[in-house]
This record gives structure tokens, C-alpha cells and sequence, in this order.
């Protein structure tokens, strides 16, 4: 048996090109682009390709994309300050600070600062609490995709569905296990404590891995039919000397004999993380101007 392969790339020009027709449709009613701005501090080589990518996609999609660069060596002060005329300025709908900061600068502090409705990565602890007790709020990017790949293929309501989430970061694993809960999955989540954690994922229907270790889950874990969805982006060594390539935290060959559908790495989760970036902007820009946005 081979899983079907969930393509999440797909998907996510799917998502982006419906988000390009809502930008279109807001320009026209209020008179301005959409607008999201992303603050990068410092010369990380993968954050540097990160936000270009994000300020693409956000032009693309019909909307504005505000880039704002410190240099490594700036103050908590000059990014708190940055941060706060982000949040009052009216054409500005999101504002994602990228991560990771310097150590010098303290990114609780700095996202506690994000209006939490402008928080379009929601990571901000209002938006957080939004999630734990189900109000409207911003759900971070990643998770949301992940959610909305299994809703496709499963069906919205998830009951009598037995999940396993694979890490606890609150930025993947908390917020998933959340929004699979609020699903009505049954959840567990798994981390690097936990006893016995291929038997842990033989129990489950559905399988999220973001533990961020190459591979790391077996394709004897899997139940079979299990629908998996693998988070995971590490480099590895290529056969090419000198090459590198992606794998995901779940081995693909293996899952795949036996799980009933499986998203690759790439193309799988990693294209959704910026779809949902621009349609947590759409959605923000539309509640700012009090329009409704018609799914
Ligand atoms: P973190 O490092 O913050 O969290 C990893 C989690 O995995 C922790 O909860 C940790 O447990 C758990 N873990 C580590 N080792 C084991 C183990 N041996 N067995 C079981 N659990 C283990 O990572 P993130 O959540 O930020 O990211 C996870 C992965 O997802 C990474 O590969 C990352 O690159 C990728 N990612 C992909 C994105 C995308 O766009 N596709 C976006 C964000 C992340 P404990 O808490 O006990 O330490």
C-alpha cells in the first residue's frame, strides 16, 4: 500500500490565489491595499530568505509589505519603538517581528508589544489565551496550516478521531494539540519525555510531528491508515558531496508504505505557513475595517 501524498503546495497557491481575489475585493471597498510589515533585526542568512519570501508573497497577493531592517547591534528601545508606530499606523493590518532575535533583545518582551490585533503570527499571549478557551484571535501560521491540510482530507470535525501531536512548542505543538482538541480529536501530546513513544503513535489516527530531529518517527509507529503530517524541516547531508537536502521529522519511505495519506517535505506543511501568514492578514485588515469576509 502507498499513502496518498497530501500537496500541500497546492494547497497553499490555492489558499494564496483566494487571499490575492479578498485583497482585490478589500482595495476596492476601503480604498487602500492591505498591508503587512515584517521587522528583521540582524543578517541571519535563513530569516534574510524568510522575509523576502513573506514580502514576494505578500505583493503577489495584491497587498502591501512593509520590510523594516535594524542592524544587529540596535537597542530593545529602537524595536520596542518601532514596534509601537507599526501598531498605530492605519495601513499597517499585520506586524510580524522575525525570529529569532539577537540574544541581547528579549522576544517575550518584544512580542508582548505587537497589538495582539495585529498579531498575525499569534504569538502574542492574548492571542495564545484567544486559542485556550476558543475566542476569535490570531492562531499561529504553522498549526493552522497543518489543521486545515487534515479538515481537507478528513472532514471539519475530527470526533472519534484519536491524534498524537510530537513536540510541545508554543509555537507548533501547544496551539496544534489546541486546534485539534477544538476539532473534537481526542489529542495526546507527545514530547521528549514521554514513555514509549512509537506505542504512543501506533494509537493514532491522525499523527502531527514537529519535533525538528531527522526522521525521527518510524514507518513501524504508524497505524495503519494513519493520516500523517510532518512538520519537520532539517538539513541533511545529500548523496552529492557537498549538497544538502531537506527531510522531514518522519521517515517519508517508510510512513508511507502504511499510512493512509502523508504530506512530503518539501511541498507539504512549509508552503502553508505563508499562505496562512497572508490570509491572517486578509482576515486582520478585514476585521480593522469592520467588513465581513465571506469564506
Ligand atoms: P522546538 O525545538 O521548539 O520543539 C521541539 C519539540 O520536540 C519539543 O517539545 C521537544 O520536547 C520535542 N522533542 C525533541 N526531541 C524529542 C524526542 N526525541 N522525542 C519526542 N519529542 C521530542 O521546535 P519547533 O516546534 O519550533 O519546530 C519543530 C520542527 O518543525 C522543526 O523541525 C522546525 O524546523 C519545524 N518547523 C517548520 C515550520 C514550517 O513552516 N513548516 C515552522 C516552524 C517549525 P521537550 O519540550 O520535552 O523538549
Amino acid at each position: 500500500m502507498s499513502a496518498d501524498v497530501i500537496d500541500g503546495k497546492a494547497f497553499a497557491a490555492n489558499l494564496r490565489e483566494k487571499v490575492g481575489g479578498f485583497a482585490a475585493e478589500f482595495e476596492k471597498a476601503v480604498g487602500r491595499k492591505a498591508g503587512l510589515a515584517v521587522v528583521l533585526v540582524g543578517e541571519d542568512p535563513a530569516s534574510q530568505v524568510y522575509v523576502r519570501s513573506k514580502g514576494k508573497a505578500t505583493i503577489a497577493a495584491g497587498m502591501n509589505s512593509y520590510e523594516h531592517r535594524l542592524d544587529d547591534t540596535a537597542s530593545e528601545e529602537e524595536l520596542l519603538n518601532l514596534v509601537e508606530k507599526l501598531n498605530s499606523d492605519p495601513n499597517v493590518d499585520g506586524i510580524l517581528v522575525q525570529l529569532p532575535l539577537p540574544d541581547h533583545l528579549d522576544e517575550q518582551n518584544v512580542i508582548a508589544t505587537i497589538d495582539p490585533d495585529k498579531d498575525v503570527d499569534g504569538f502574542h499571549i492574548i492571542n495564545a489565551g484567544r486559542l485556550a478557551v476558543g475566542q476569535d484571535g490570531f492562531v499561529p501560521c504553522t498549526p493552522l496550516g497543518c489543521l486545515m491540510l487534515l479538515q481537507d482530507r478528513l472532514g471539519e470535525d475530527l470526533s472519534g478521531l484519536n491524534a498524537v501531536v510530537i513536540g510541545r512548542s508554543n509555537i507548533v505543538g501547544k496551539p496544534m494539540a489546541q486546534l485539534l482538541t477544538a476539532a473534537n480529536a481526542t489529542v495526546t501530546i507527545a514530547h521528549s519525555r514521554t514513555k514509549d513513544l512509537p506505542e504512543v503513535v501506533r494509537r493514532a489516527d491522525i499523527v502531527v510531528a514537529a519535533v525538528g530531529r531527522s526522521e525521527m518517527v518510524k514507518g513501524d509507529w504508524i497505524k495503519p491508515g494513519a493520516t500523517v503530517i510532518d512538520v519537520g524541516i532539517n538539513r541533511v547531508p545529500a548523496a552529492e558531496e557537498g549538497k544538502t537536502r531537506l527531510v522531514g521529522d518522519v521517515d517519508y519511505t517508510g510512513a508511507s508504505e502504511v499510512a493512509g495519506a502523508i504530506t512530503p517535505v518539501p511541498g507539504g506543511v512549509g508552503p502553508m505557513t505563508i499562505a496562512v501568514l497572508l490570509r491572517n492578514t486578509m482576515v486582520s485588515a478585514y476585521r480593522r475595517e469592520n467588513l465581513t469576509l465571506d469564506k
